[in-house]
């Protein structure tokens, strides 16, 4: 890549490449529990730790309240269809798989599965739930957003598991035309992006639900974010390479639109 020395983008790139060693190292931080944070912003006065999110875009961290406007206006940022809630509802998944994990949190996602109901139609739902990883981590970020048993609904659960199911039910969908099943995460790549957009399709179709697109448009928007996640706490090189963001899903005067982002030159690699 040639920039020129002063050039902005050169200047841009630069603090990015900062910004991903901090966030390597904030993460270890707050999976040791002890250490301090390296932030964009420093706060006026003292805070918590885990007030602090990354910024989707270009990882820095900042504090939850302040976000959105960096977000906003972020060099990095894919503007024109996120919400203030969702740079802090997506800077919280991203830093979800490191903040775990203890043996009664899988057992929890356990029980949840086990009471998810067959349907004859799309047998083996559960199944998927229960093996696939991805799948896996986007219930247990599901189900840490709802707090501790006195902060859930009954309801709640059920939420989760129909979240879990719709996605279980798109990795089916995917899995169709190949000859082995693959994990979900083998299909959050650019090589897949065409076979998602047709799967999400589909699956809309046949639920008779344009929302349904929509709604595992985000969903996989998320499901992407934790897997660049999980292959940085693996640190798996094969990965964690792979574009964060790869979607962008947008519901525009009533017609959905999906497109694939342009994947940026990673500067550590010159
Ligand atoms: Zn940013």
């Amino acid at each position: 890549m040639q920039m020129s020395l002063k050039s902005r983008k050169r200047r841009m790139e630069l603090q990015k490449l900062l910004n991903e060693g901090n966030y390597k190292h904030n993460v270890e931080v707050l999976q040791k529990g002890e250490g301090a944070l390296v932030v964009c912003r420093r706060p006026h006065s003292s805070t918590c730790a885990s007030e602090y999110i990354p910024c989707e875009f270009c990882k820095g961290f900042f504090h939850e309240k302040q976000l959105w406007i960096h977000a906003k206006s972020c060099y990095f940022a894919d503007n024109g269809y996120d919400n203030e809630k969702n740079f802090v509802r997506n800077g919280r998944c991203m830093l979800a798989p490191f903040l775990r994990r203890a043996d009664n949190d899988e057992n929890n996602l356990n029980s949840v599965i086990e009471k998810m109901k067959e349907t004859e139609k799309y047998p083996g739902l559960k199944e998927t739930c229960f093996h696939d990883e991805l799948i896996r981590e986007f219930g247990m970020w599901l189900l840490d957003k709802l707090g501790n048993d006195d902060e859930q609904r009954r309801k709640d659960l059920d939420n989760v598991r129909t979240k879990m199911r719709s996605l279980a039910r798109l990795l089916s969908k995917l899995n169709e035309p190949k000859l082995f099943a693959q994990p979900l995460c083998n299909f959050l790549c650019a090589k897949e992006f065409n076979a998602v957009v047709t799967a999400v399709k589909s699956c809309s179709k046949e639920a008779d639900s344009p929302q349904l697109a929509l709604t595992l448009g985000h969903y996989i928007k998320q499901v992407a974010l934790l897997k660049a996640s999980v292959a940085l706490q693996k640190d798996d090189p094969t990965k964690k390479k792979q574009p964060m963001s790869l979607w962008r899903c947008i519901l525009h005067n009533g017609i959905l639109r999906f497109q694939l982002l342009p994947i940026e030159e990673n500067v550590s690699e010159l």
